[in-house]
């Protein structure tokens, strides 16, 4: 998979060159390009915001850099033959979907991770100060799949900590990165639970017991045990997740909830 991330900070992305994603991108099973807004500026101030219409506290982020920028990506990713810093000519059949990370956009779930990750390519827009001029999201609407997306239901200084999460999410389901695929379905929101809870030795510590059940070596009474363990933990802490969890990734419809 491609992804091209446009950022202020191009340095607050780093950390996705570490642990398992950044053993991706040395396996060549991600590539990931961090690009600086700033570079698509022409004034000795790299200006990338102004005030916003109609007044209000705040600045808003430009229209043309991220044009600009969003148009290299474009290039990047295959999706039109030309030139960055011209508006980009052909426009491909297959749009590439740019993610504008937003407080106002639908929030990001494991059920979205899975479905991104099926992509080739995704570009990722971190937006700060107020956000950016809507009329980006309408330009990028006739060239990529534009999806506003939320990290959760508060406001973060920018995208890029939203980004890292996604990318993160979404990465981390790529064939050939987490070593053992079944780890990935024994987990919360795979099946649209949460998970069971996890022990490891000693079977006792500090006058604290690892339940029975796991110690039995009963493969079919500790599927049990775990399953009852999900519904318990998902009731007491995420109820509303009880509803829709059969059609997550890997809900079991037979449930008995
Ligand atoms: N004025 C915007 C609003 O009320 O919707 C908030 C702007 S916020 C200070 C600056 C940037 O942070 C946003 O453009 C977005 O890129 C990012 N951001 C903030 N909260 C976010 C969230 N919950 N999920 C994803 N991105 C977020």
């Amino acid at each position: 998979m491609r992804i091209d991330v446009v950022s202020i900070f191009p340095d607050y992305l780093a950390p996705l060159r570490l642990s398992l994603l950044g053993r991706a991108q040395e396996d060549g099973l991600l590539d990931l390009a961090v690009h600086d807004l700033r570079d698509f500026t022409f004034d000795r101030h790299r200006t990338v915001d102004d005030t916003p219409y109609g007044g209000g506290a705040g600045m808003v982020m430009k229209a043309e850099p991220w044009a600009l920028a969003l148009e290299q990506v474009l290039v990047a990713q295959g999706a039109v033959a030309g030139n960055a810093g011209h508006d980009a000519g052909p426009v491909a059949a297959r749009r590439p979907v740019l993610i504008v990370p937003s407080p106002a956009g639908a929030v990001f779930t494991q059920a979205m991770a899975y479905e991104l990750a099926e992509e080739p390519t995704l570009a990722f827009a971190c937006g700060r100060y107020e956000g950016i001029d809507e009329r980006v999201l309408e330009w990028a609407e006739q060239r990529f799949e534009v999806r506003p997306v939320s990290l959760g239901d508060y406001v973060l200084n920018g995208g890029e900590v939203a980004v890292m999460a996604m990318v993160e999410a979404i990465g981390r389901l790529l064939p050939g990165v987490v070593g053992n695929p079944e780890s990935l379905v024994e987990e919360s929101h795979a099946d649209g639970l949460l998970e069971y809870p996890v022990y490891t030795k000693p079977s006792s510590w500090r006058g604290h017991d690892v339940p029975e059940v796991l110690l039995s070596g009963n493969h079919g009474k500790i599927a049990s045990w775990r399953l009852e363990q999900q519904l318990r933990r998902t009731a007491a802490r995420r109820p509303e997740l009880l509803d829709g969890a059969d059609a997550a990734p890997f809900g079991k419809a037979e449930r008995a909830v």
